[in-house]
């Protein structure tokens, strides 16, 4: 598809508690549980785990907003087909949709989430990097946890495992582009931004011992909108001849104040709907 608009958010996560996200048992290590690291062995956090994490933050939203859709907590009531694959896999062969009738029905039927961050019948809309590692104390530490049995719940008596975690207080740098959004789309991705931004954020595992929590920082908002035909060509221009964001995009100036009056206004829009139901 061709581009209509991007944004892109750019800032730091930084860990209020230590994180753990698990890269695999790997030889040599001296943990059972290490975490993830660059090749060049520096911690980092996979764009798919950033991902992740906010595409759940937003449903645990979308589900009690009116109007909004999710297939994902609300499975028994949905029609959006990544939750019905099988029926809907059978309906496109049964009526022998082209390109553009299934898309017409996608349109129709995903759900508002599932149209955002990715089915398995669209691509996702939004794109998280991996995230860089800018500050950290060098070294990490490994942690003591006891194995809890599935069935009772309860620690298994002197079985224990170690687990590797990066310490609270590093911060790393995340990109995250949206491209060709609609205004829900805008409202979404900025919901999953305000809970991160509020410290709700947490990444990685033992979420329940209070690991993983995070916050974003010094948030920044550059975007391209090339609907208005008016300014389409002086747009381009600077996007294909710039080199430097700032020089490319435009800079939105208080980024934090973006997110609220984005989320305000989509609310409001909802409010307005509700009334007049
Ligand atoms: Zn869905």
């Amino acid at each position: 598809m061709e581009i209509k608009s991007k944004f892109l958010f750019k800032g730091r996560l930084k860990l209020n508690t230590a994180m753990h996200i698990g890269g695999g048992k790997v030889n040599l290590t001296h943990t059972d549980s290490p975490i993830v690291r660059t090749v060049t062995g520096i911690p980092y956090i996979p764009g798919s785990s950033f991902k992740g994490v906010f595409r759940s933050t937003v449903e645990k939203i979308v589900a009690v907003i009116p109007y909004l859709s999710t297939c994902q907590l609300i499975e028994d009531n949905t029609n959006c087909p990544s939750a019905n694959q099988k029926n809907f896999i059978d309906e496109k062969n049964k009526k022998k949709w082209n390109e553009k009738s299934l898309a017409n029905e996608l349109e129709k039927c995903l759900c508002d989430t599932c149209k955002l961050f990715g089915s398995p019948f669209t691509a996702s809309k939004i794109i998280f990097n991996d995230l860089t590692v800018c500050e950290w104390a060098g070294v990490t530490r490994i942690q003591d946890g006891v194995v809890i049995d599935r069935d009772s719940e309860r620690a298994v008596d002197k079985l224990k495992y170690d687990f590797e975690v990066i310490d609270a207080y590093s911060v790393f740098d995340f990109n995250i582009l949206l491209e060709n959004p609609t205004q829900k789309d805008i409202f979404l991705a900025c919901t999953g931004l305000n809970e991160f931004l509020s410290g709700f954020g947490y990444i990685g595992g033992f979420k329940s011992r209070g690991l993983g929590n995070c916050q974003i920082h010094e948030l920044k908002v550059y975007t391209l909108d090339l609907q208005d035909e008016n300014t389409k060509i002086e747009k381009l221009k600077k996007y294909l001849s710039g080199s430097k964001l700032e020089e490319k995009m435009d800079v939105i100036s208080d980024a934090e104040k973006f997110v609220k009056e984005q989320i305000n206004l989509f609310l409001s829009n909802i409010e307005k709907g509700v009334q007049n139901c």
